[in-house]
Order: C-alpha cells, then sequence, then structure tokens
C-alpha cells in the first residue's frame, strides 16, 4: 500500500478530484480527513469505511481561518497526526466572465475559497506537518494558470494562477523542512464544476477543440496523480506544476 500509516487530509471531499482521491488514499492504507462546505462529504467518509477505511468528515468552509485550524486539529486529534494536506476546495462561479462584466462579488467570493482556502490550508497544516517530521502538500490550481481559457472566467483563472505561485514558493521556502508542495493542474473535466460551466453542447466543443485526446479528464485521474504527489515516491518532486491535462497546454493545433 502507497500511503500505508498515513494521515491525510483532503478539502472539497464531497464530490469531483477530491472524493476520487479520498476513496483512492484510503485503498492505499491512509486515514483521511475530508473537510468540505458540503454535508454530502459524509457520503463519502461512508463509502470509504463500506471499503473497509479509516475516515472522518469534518464540516469546513475553507474560506475561513478558524475553520481552516478546526480541520488539522481535527485530523491530529482524531487519527494523531498529519502527514499529506490536499487544500483541492474550489468553485467556478456561473457570473464569471470577462473583466468588464464580472462583478466584484464575484471576484471577491473566488478569492476566498479558492485563493486564500490554499493559504489557509497551508498555514495551519505546516505546522502539523512539521510535528509529522514532514510531508506532502499538493494544492489543486488548473491549466488555466498556463493558458488563457477559449470561455472567459476571469477571477477563476488569477486565482488557478495565484494558488501556482503560491505553490512555487511554498516549496522553495519549506524544502529543508521535508515538506513538499506541489500544484496539480488538471485539464478540462468531466466533473460537476466544469459540466455546470460549459452548459450547453456549444460551448463544450469550444473547449473539447483545443484538448488533443479529444475528451474531458476524469476525476479518478486526478486521484492518481495526487496519490503519486502525496506519496514518497515522489520524494525528490516539489515545486512543480504538474500537469494532467490530455495534452492541451502542449497543443497549439489539435489534429481532427
Ligand atoms: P467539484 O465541484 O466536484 O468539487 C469542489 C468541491 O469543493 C466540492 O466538494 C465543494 O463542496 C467544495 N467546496 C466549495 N466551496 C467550498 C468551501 N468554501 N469550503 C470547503 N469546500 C468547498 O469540482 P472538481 O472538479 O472536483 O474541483 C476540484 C478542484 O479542481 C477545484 O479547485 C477546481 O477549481 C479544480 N479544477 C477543476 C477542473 C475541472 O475541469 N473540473 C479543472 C482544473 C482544476
Amino acid at each position: 500500500m502507497r500511503l500505508k500509516d498515513k494521515v491525510a487530509l483532503i478539502t472539497g471531499g464531497s464530490s469531483g478530484i477530491g472524493r476520487e482521491t479520498a476513496l483512492l488514499f484510503a485503498q492505499e492504507g491512509a486515514a483521511v480527513v475530508v473537510a468540505d462546505i458540503n454535508e454530502a462529504a459524509k457520503e463519502t467518509v461512508k463509502l470509504i469505511e463500506k471499503q473497509g477505511g479509516k475516515a472522518a468528515y469534518i464540516r469546513t468552509d475553507v474560506s475561513k481561518a478558524s475553520d481552516c485550524e478546526n480541520m488539522v486539529a481535527f485530523a491530529e486529534q482524531t487519527f494523531g497526526k498529519l502527514n499529506i494536506i490536499f487544500n483541492n476546495a474550489g468553485i467556478m462561479h456561473s457570473d464569471d466572465d470577462n473583466a468588464i462584466t464580472t462583478e466584484e462579488s464575484v471576484w471577491d467570493l473566488t478569492m476566498n475559497i479558492n485563493v486564500k482556502g490554499v493559504f489557509f490550508g497551508c498555514k495551519y497544516a505546516i505546522p502539523a506537518l512539521r510535528r509529522a517530521g514532514g510531508g506532502s502538500i499538493i494544492n489543486t490550481a488548473s491549466f488555466v494558470a498556463l493558458l488563457g481559457a477559449a470561455t472567459p472566467q476571469i477571477a477563476y483563472t488569477a486565482s488557478k494562477g495565484a494558488v501556482l505561485s503560491m505553490s512555487r514558493e511554498l516549496a522553495v521556502i519549506h524544502a529543508r523542512e521535508n515538506i513538499r508542495v506541489n500544484a496539480l493542474c488538471p485539464g478540462p473535466l468531466r466533473t460537476e464544476l466544469l459540466m455546470k460551466f460549459l452548459n450547453t453542447e456549444e460551448k463544450k466543443q469550444r473547449r473539447l477543440v483545443h484538448i488533443p485526446m479529444g475528451r474531458f479528464g476524469e476525476a479518478k485521474e486526478m486521484a492518481f496523480a495526487a496519490l503519486y504527489l502525496a506519496s514518497d515516491e515522489s520524494s525528490y518532486v516539489t515545486g512543480t506544476e504538474f500537469l494532467v491535462d490530455g495534452g492541451i497546454t502542449a497543443a497549439y493545433v489539435t489534429p481532427e
């Protein structure tokens, strides 16, 4: 088992990438704390327990400092330590558009969850990782941190750029404490988050045309990448923009 005796905290574990990763980490031997604003995350815990794993849920709004402090304390109290944090919770607001039409409130909400949430996750998890002798931090950025998106989403794009640059700095600062920090950059996925945003066939095709593989990715495919970054197999990997994107960032023109 690749995460035997590890304790992992995953934010945004009620659906999509977070749920798939929680299930996979538990199968690989980790005890998993699922932190989410949505109580549907309890279902993730049930699924893990059903497959014989260990998990616990804590209601968390990652945009609130006290909630993030609590989720880390809860992980240490429940399972004795913290080795891995996957700061994965994020939103893509349906009114997030171009710079002219996007409201300030949409910008603020997106930044509070997507950027401040990752900052708070790191702020409170790093002392716990130190107590455990080191660990792995994985922050979910996106391919839009590297490329301009064809469908405008100005706040989301800016937020993921911030996650990527924040992850790099954290990696450099904490490298000598045996704490690795990587940004997972998924391509477009067939999860609820993106499908709600690309809500017409035309919008879906507009995005698909850029992906060499010609399909959306699956949450499970991100979970496997997160597993590698969480495990000791990636012991020399830090500060990366870890792309799992169906080739989207490699393409200039995609094949027919
Ligand atoms: P999802 O909507 O299925 O999952 C997002 C999770 O975050 C949900 O469980 C939700 O309840 C939780 N969440 C939202 N606000 C929260 C808050 N304030 N506090 C705590 N939890 C909160 O979407 P997903 O596709 O699995 O997205 C996971 C991450 O991957 C996000 O950061 C997203 O930006 C990123 N991402 C997704 C795609 C994609 O195409 N789906 C591409 C690149 C990056």
